[in-house]
């Protein structure tokens, strides 16, 4: 790839765009018509990427490119992380600058059940958002918690062969929130809520408490937080399924809405602008912007790299200009 400029741009690509198109080769080995379709739509996500590319620095930038935004597709996953993350970024950012003293305090809550085979995965996390919903309705919840983002994942417990449904949140607490909803609080919550005749595991970490001097340290902590909120499946949990438990997985799925937001923070995406760019469009179609200058260094000497998929090598090739 050495005639690649900024390679390592294209690595992430290479590696998002051939995991995507393993999967969709997996896909089309099954009888439903409708993942037929899909993993045909999925094999031409991304075939072509163009970028401008920047003579002065070397930044490579995407302005263009076709996504098939499929749930499962790992390229688009990752698109739509990179989006999140920036949105999410730029609300904490806002809700820091509009709070009466600079200061935000956020955790993050995960929510579990018992794992379940891949054919009940749809009513168990219906049942699950359910029961957030209900959370979010409990005194201690609307006393303290002023704004969720709420991201549902599911991971495949190869030594079980079955499910394992849970839903992360990250909270925005109230202004003089000092820890007054305890784990086992949370836990109670949960467990009234969902209905359910054992203790569900759930987990609260404190994420950061930002003041106006731990910037750096917030950036930090924020990315680790968000990591949570990444993806609807890991990667290594779509590579461990077999085939019939990956089809079982795509269908129950299927136009679930995994990720929704509340309270101060939905707020705050629809001020700046950004529910778009933070939520699943679930429809294909282009991503990309006119760059005139790039972005680091603001050079306007740009050139157009055009990158395009080939099955045959595995990885993306550069288009003769
Ligand atoms: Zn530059
Ligand atoms: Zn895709």
């Amino acid at each position: 790839m050495g005639i690649l400029p900024y390679s390592a741009a294209v690595d992430k690509w290479n590696a998002k765009k051939a995991f995507s198109y393993a999967l969709s080769r997996r896909l089309a080995a099954s009888d439903d018509e409708t993942l037929l379709k899909r993993a045909e739509t999925m094999k031409t996500c991304a075939n072509t990427t163009s970028h401008a590319y920047c003579t002065e620095c070397g930044t490579l930038v995407l302005d263009r490119v076709w996504l098939c935004r499929d749930r499962l597709c790992p390229v688009c996953a990752w698109r739509l992380s990179l989006h999140r993350f920036a949105a999410m970024c730029h609300v904490f950012d806002h809700l820091c600058a509009t709070s009466e003293d600079g200061t935000i305090q956020v955790a993050m809550l995960t929510l579990t059940i018992r794992n379940v085979n891949a054919d009940k995965l749809r009513e168990t996390i219906n049942a699950m958002q359910a029961g957030l919903r209900l959370m979010t309705k409990r005194r201690a919840w609307v006393r303290w918690v002023d704004g969720w983002a709420r991201s549902t994942e599911v991971t495949y417990s190869s030594k079980q062969k079955n499910m394992h449904p849970h839903i992360h949140v990250l909270l925005h607490f109230k202004p003089g929130y000092d820890k007054h909803i305890a784990q086992h609080e949370f836990t109670e919550m949960w467990q009234a809520c969902l209905g359910i005749d054992y203790k569900p595991i759930v987990d609260i970490r404190r994420c950061y408490e930002r003041t106006p001097t731990t910037t750096e340290f917030w950036k930090r902590t924020l990315g680790v937080a968000l990591e949570g909120l990444k993806y609807a499946t890991k990667p290594a949990s779509l590579k461990a399924m077999p085939d019939p438990v990956l089809f079982e997985y795509a269908r129950q799925l299927a136009r679930l809405r995994l990720v929704a937001y509340g309270g101060s923070i939905k707020q705050g995406l629809k001020v700046l602008g950004l529910t778009k760019h933070a939520e699943e469009s679930g429809e294909s179609g282009t991503e990309g912007a006119m760059i005139a200058e790039c972005p680091k260094c603001a050079s306007a000497a740009l050139v157009n790299v055009i990158l395009e998929w080939s099955e045959a090598g595995g990885e993306y090739f550069l288009r003769s200009m």
